[in-house]
């Protein structure tokens, strides 16, 4: 029988009516054998989510200000879950607890945990499924880094012997028992664990929308969902801002060649987005997937005379920013200049000083830094096999009359990184896009 590990996002469980919906998906494929929780989301836009709730009690707790209305809200959005359940499920046992932590131990990372203890422990006894808590199986080390080694052999070990089970999402432990949690959205890393550690043979990851758009809907009215997606068009597409699944995740489920599919709690007929290392014949149909961005980059344009002929110099700028622990996002090299793309925030405190080392290292002819830049990928794996993809896509910029800082197309065959103002970055996604959606009919 083939095992698939389903994770269900906050959205997926966020009320009694969600846990109705995703028993009926579970029990509608056996092999769905493997579930993996997140704490209840939002219901409604104005919502709040119960991970930002439990956060808001603990920072109450540790400025010992009162928390005590706002672990009632918590406890009562779980309260309405159970009792719309109709499932038994000892609530003030469990409140009791935290209550205590907080007033005499207050951890944010065990508290930020708790929405998904709790909404796990609630699905398994809903569906009649084993409660697997982390805390046994994601393994950290003691700085909180999370070992794969390790966590990998006590998923398999917690969960061979198992028909069912499900799992809490987003933390584990440390070798003291000590918990930590992974960075916001984490249960998806959870999820993609779990499925390499089984060897599972799909890893779906239930949300709320159909997939993966290629632009982001916010600009884009309706944009075309993606029917398939390479993981390194994922990983790009997820790195460049595009927000359906932690960008963490895809690695383990990756290494471990296992497919991932984004299907939607709310509409459970829809295919989805399959995420896979091979793109199947036929499938590809478009040459460019997808664009996402982000703002606020910074461009440093450094110059000398005979820069190429000098080997050391791209070098020695690479050697400045590695002693300072700045990382870049990309650095292009021409004849006589070295551009780098860096993060404006990682910049605020140290830009003046950089650039005087620069100067007084290398002696450039000219420096210069650009803030307030948006890096644009164009990703499709097709992208530079199609004869004139990346044409259109600067031909479309340049017909909207935006003005190009950089452009980075790498040997590789994945993504084309456009640098633009940040003004003009929703005006250049629009531009972009309308490529995107006129490609179908050119093939
Ligand atoms: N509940 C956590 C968050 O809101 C983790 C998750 O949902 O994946 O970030």
């Amino acid at each position: 029988m083939k095992t698939i590990v389903a994770k269900f996002g906050g959205t997926s469980l966020a009320d009694a009516g969600q846990f109705k919906k995703i028993k009926d998906i579970i029990n509608s494929d056996p092999s769905r054998r493997f579930i993996v929780a997140s704490a209840p989301g939002k219901r409604f836009d104005d919502d709040i989510k119960v991970t930002d709730m439990l956060i808001s009690c603990f920072k109450k707790a540790d400025n010992g200000t009162d928390f005590e209305a706002e672990l009632k809200r918590i406890e009562k959005r779980f309260h309405d879950i159970i009792s719309e359940l109709k499932i038994s499920f000892p609530l003030n046992e469990e409140f009791d607890v935290i209550r205590n932590h907080l007033k005499n131990e207050p951890d944010l990372e065990y508290t930020a945990s708790r929405g998904e203890y709790l909404n796990s422990k609630i699905l398994a006894s809903y569906l009649g499924f084993t409660f697997v808590d982390p805390i046994w199986c994601i393994c950290f080390n003691e700085d909180g880094v999370l070992d794969p080694v390790m966590t990998y052999r006590a998923i398999g070990a917690s969960l061979h012997p198992l028909k069912n089970a499900v799992i809490a999402g987003f933390y584990g432990a440390d070798s003291t028992g000590r918990i930590h949690t992974f960075s916001r959205g984490g249960s998806d890393v959870t999820g993609s664990l779990a499925a390499h550690a089984i060897h599972a043979d799909l890893y779906e990851n239930w949300t709320d929308v159909s997939g993966l758009m290629a632009a982001d809907p916010r600009i884009i009215k309706n944009p075309k969902s993606v029917d398939f997606l390479s993981y390194r068009e994922l990983r790009t597409l997820s790195y460049m801002g595009a927000s359906v699944l932690h960008t963490d995740s895809v690695l383990s489920a990756s290494e471990a060649g296992i497919p991932i599919n984004i299907r939607n709690t709310n509409s459970p007929e829809d295919k989805g987005t399959m995420i896979v290392r091979k793109l199947p014949k036929g499938e590809t149909k478009y040459p460019v997937v997808g664009v996402a961005g982000r703002k606020g980059m910074s461009v440093i344009q450094v110059e000398k005379v005979m820069v190429s002929d000098g080997a050391g110099f791209s070098a020695a700028i690479l050697d400045i920013l590695k002693r300072r622990e700045l990382p870049f996002e990309q650095c292009l090299t021409g004849i006589d200049t070295v551009t780098l793309v860096i993060k404006t925030d990682l910049l605020r405190d140290c830009r003046d000083d950089l650039l005087d080392e620069i100067k007084k290292e290398l002696n450039p002819d000219f420096i210069a830094l650009k803030e307030n830049i948006s890096m644009i990928a164009v990703v499709g794996e097709k992208a530079t096999e199609s004869s004139n993809a990346n044409i259109k896509v600067l031909d479309a910029i340049s017909r909207a009359d935006i003005e190009i800082s950089t452009i980075n197309q790498g040997a590789g065959k994945l993504n084309l990184l456009i640098g633009v103002p940040d003004d003009k970055y929703t005006d250049a996604i629009k531009a972009i896009y309308s490529t995107i959606e006129t490609s179908s009919s050119d093939l």
